[in-house]
């Protein structure tokens, strides 16, 4: 029985059919059997069977229901495929735990919901090993900024306060079915066991980045109007004359020291 999909646009459909990166992409991952690996979005099976024939046993969140049956009858006989149909930005990727082990988690990512979906998982960063995924490469760059880069902005700081960012390989656009717009990067999260700097409340500290950021041209001074005053971004060992993106991960962290947790 041979099976038709229309790409769907709007769930970010781009499958991978490139076998060599299919290939770098699993060596890269290295999974091991016995290990909990969940993947994101696993659409037709591209990184699915040959994760599955290595673990034997995948857990994976897919949206599109018209996918599900057809991936199923795919990964027939390669082992234990347990498909979640459902939304991976409202998935409770803790009810996937099965035992002490932290997840695993991979994906070629829907580009459309990517940002939202980094800034939710990074919710579970305790639980997870690493996470592995295929992102537009401008996302990439952003995850991967250093202080003082163009792409330096509220995704670096949150993602890098939780987890190692490691940039693997860029991939070209001619590796997806449709051929996407844009140049796309691999690249490996690995949350860290002791974060880097010490933060009182994350919430707070998320609060007070999202808002450094908002207005990324302005001063801080002028940014975090309403939160903090200049006598205390100063107290906090921070020129308030800066922009955000002069800012580290440290200065962030000493200007969240000067709001209140969280009761
Ligand atoms: N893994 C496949 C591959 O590499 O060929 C498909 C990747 S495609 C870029 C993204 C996949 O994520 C699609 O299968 C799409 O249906 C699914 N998807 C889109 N939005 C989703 C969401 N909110 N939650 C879970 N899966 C989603």
């Amino acid at each position: 029985m041979s099976f038709r999909h229309r790409a769907r646009k709007r769930f970010g459909q781009n499958f991978l059919v490139d076998g060599n990166i299919i290939a770098r992409m699993i060596r890269a991952i290295a999974p091991e059997p016995g290990q909990q690996l969940v993947e994101i979005g696993p659409g037709l099976g591209a990184l699915t069977l040959p994760l599955l024939q290595a673990v034997g046993r995948l857990q994976a969140v897919e949206l599109d229901r018209d996918l599900v049956a057809e991936l199923a009858r795919r990964c027939q006989g390669a082992g234990e495929l347990v498909i979640h149909q459902g939304d991976a930005l409202r998935f409770d990727f803790a009810s996937l735990r099965e035992n002490e082990q932290p997840l695993r988690i991979v994906g070629n990512l829907p580009y459309n919901i990517s940002t939202p979906l980094i800034f939710h998982l990074l919710d579970y960063a305790d639980i997870i090993a690493d996470m592995h995924f295929t992102l537009q490469k401008e996302v990439v760059d952003r995850l991967a900024a250093r202080v003082g880069d163009d792409a330096y902005g509220r995704l670096s700081v949150m993602v890098q306060y939780h987890c190692r960012v490691e940039r693997l390989f860029n991939i070209a656009p001619g590796a997806f079915r449709p051929v996407p717009q844009v140049d796309s990067a691999f690249v490996r999260l690995i949350p860290h066991r002791s974060k880097p700097i010490e933060v009182n409340d994350v919430a707070v500290f998320s609060r007070l980045v999202a808002q450094a950021f908002s207005q990324r041209r302005k001063t801080l001074r002028n940014t975090l109007k309403g939160l903090l005053d200049e006598e205390q971004i100063r107290a906090a060992g921070v020129d308030p004359a800066l922009r955000p993106e002069q800012v580290d991960l440290a200065g962030f962290a000493a200007l969240a020291g000067q709001l209140p947790a969280r009761s």
